[in-house]
């Protein structure tokens, strides 16, 4: 279960005041960077299949765009608050940092459920998401991209209606769109990929072989199914998957000890990342209800779904043999429990490191947008694969170095380059 009592934008403004106070921050660039620069909030009419007009909140906060445009996905979640979406657009500032690209942090939202909506519906929406903010996004401005229950079919919606608005092409004001319409090859795979090539890295140093891990993962979705993907072509055994069931209310955990293959897992999971559970039960996966995937007898932690799903009470429960944490998930660790996770000496690779293949594809395909060139998939995966690597390598490095937690360093090196971008700007 989430622990709920943890606000994800005081978690990310605490640990923010942590980093400034090691780095000595001066107060006027503390203060521009605890909060966003920009926000809005505004509501959408949506007319129904069935006529009757319906209004949704809609969200976009631009955290910082000192080192380049705002960039962050755009999340649809019956449960999305003005909160979740500061602390998201915060994260975004530190992940694009912490990997080194020219773009800054945002993020957007609607409190929706689109599992109860018709596509025509979906489309509605995404329009409506775009006429409320078309002013004030754009490809030198802001970017946004796919996020939890979005995907590329409501990103090419919203680019035709921007486009429609401006009344010309404008293919970089969106990344994730489909491959052919803009869209760069490998982006689907980014996120998950990204995760498993900075856990390679961890355990290269940690000095254990792939081949001989096992691993439980929370969530189904665009993520931890790429993850699930590459984990086990270098060799690893992902033994346990959980996902929220849409029909129960409740999340399940689908046990295979043996190991996982995600292809046949997909061919039951809808496009939102639920799996069917009679099918599952039928292919001779354990259902365990619940959040058993956290209390697996595993080597590696991939939480993969949504923010504080690693909770005190549940770290309790870890198995002694789980070594590392690899975050795909936004926000999944409460300051609690991190803290937990800290004195055991798990090794953790940070939300906003680990899941920052991502935002540097949506890069490469802004890139390729721009130039309206597209890369072999090869070529954006071996970018994609340097650059993490990259990243991870000089967190470890200064982990090390500073004998820092890898969080801590992680956001040593992302809230000092925003805090230089800021200053030599001359904004505080
Ligand atoms: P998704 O909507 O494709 O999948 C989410 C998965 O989480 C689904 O399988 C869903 O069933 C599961 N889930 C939701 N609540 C759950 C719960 N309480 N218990 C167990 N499972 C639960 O989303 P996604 O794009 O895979 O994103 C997952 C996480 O990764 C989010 O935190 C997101 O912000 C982050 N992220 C995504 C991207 C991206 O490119 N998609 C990039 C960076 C970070």
């Amino acid at each position: 279960m989430s622990d709920n009592r943890y606000n994800p934008y005081e978690t990310a403004q605490a640990q923010f005041d942590v980093i400034a106070g090691m780095l000595e921050l001066e107060s006027g660039i503390r203060e521009l960077l605890r909060r966003p620069l920009r926000e809005y909030h505004f509501t959408i009419p949506v007319r129904m299949d069935n006529g009757e007009v319906k209004v949704f909140q809609g969200f976009r906060v631009q955290h910082n765009d000192a080192r380049g445009p705002a960039k962050g996905g755009i999340r649809f979640h019956p449960e999305e608050t003005a909160d979740t979406v500061r602390a998201l657009a915060m994260w975004m500032t530190w992940k694009c940092s912490v990997v080194d690209i020219p773009l800054g942090g945002g993020k957007g939202g609607v409190i929706c459920d689109p599992r109860s909506l018709t596509d025509r519906e979906q489309e509605r929406l995404c329009r409506g998401w775009i006429r409320q903010i078309s002013k004030d996004i754009g490809p030198n401005r802001d970017v946004p991209a796919p996020d939890v229950m979005t995907s590329a079919k409501h990103m090419l919606w919203m680019l035709d209606e921007f486009e429609t608005i401006n009344g010309e092409r404008l293919p970089g004001v969106i990344t994730g769109k489909p491959v052919g319409m803009g869209g760069s090859l490998g982006r689907k795979e980014a996120t998950g990929f990204g995760v498993i090539y900075t856990l390679r890295e961890a355990l290269k140093e940690l000095n254990l072989k792939p081949e001989n891990m096992t691993a439980s993962i929370q969530g189904f979705g665009n993520v931890a199914q790429h993850a699930v993907q590459l984990f086990r072509e270098l060799g690893g055994t992902v033994s346990a998957i959980s996902c929220w069931d849409h029909k129960d209310c409740n999340s399940c955990t689908y046990v295979k000890k043996d190991g996982i293959n995600p292809k046949e897992l997909c061919e039951i999971t809808d496009p939102y990342g639920g799996i069917d559970k009679e099918k599952a039960a039928d292919m001779n996966y354990q259902v365990l209800p619940g959040d058993e995937w956290i209390n697996q007898d595993v080597d590696i932690l991939i939480p993969a779904a949504l923010e504080n799903q690693i909770t005190a009470s549940n770290m309790q429960n870890i198995s002694k043999r789980v070594k590392v944490i690899a975050e795909g998930a936004n926000g999944p660790t409460t300051p609690a429990a991190d803290k937990i996770i800290s004195e055991k000496g798990i090794f953790v690779i940070p939300d906003f490191l680990a899941n920052a293949g991502g935002v540097t594809c949506s890069y490469f395909e802004q890139v390729q947008s721009n130039m309206n060139y597209f890369w072999e998939k090869e070529e954006v995966l071996e970018k994609l694969d340097t650059k993490m690597t990259s990243a991870y390598k000089a967190v470890s490095g200064l982990d090390r170095k500073r004998k820092l937690y890898m969080r801590d360093a992680a956001y040593v090196i992302a809230i000092n380059r925003v805090a230089e971008a800021v200053s030599a700007r001359g904004w505080a």
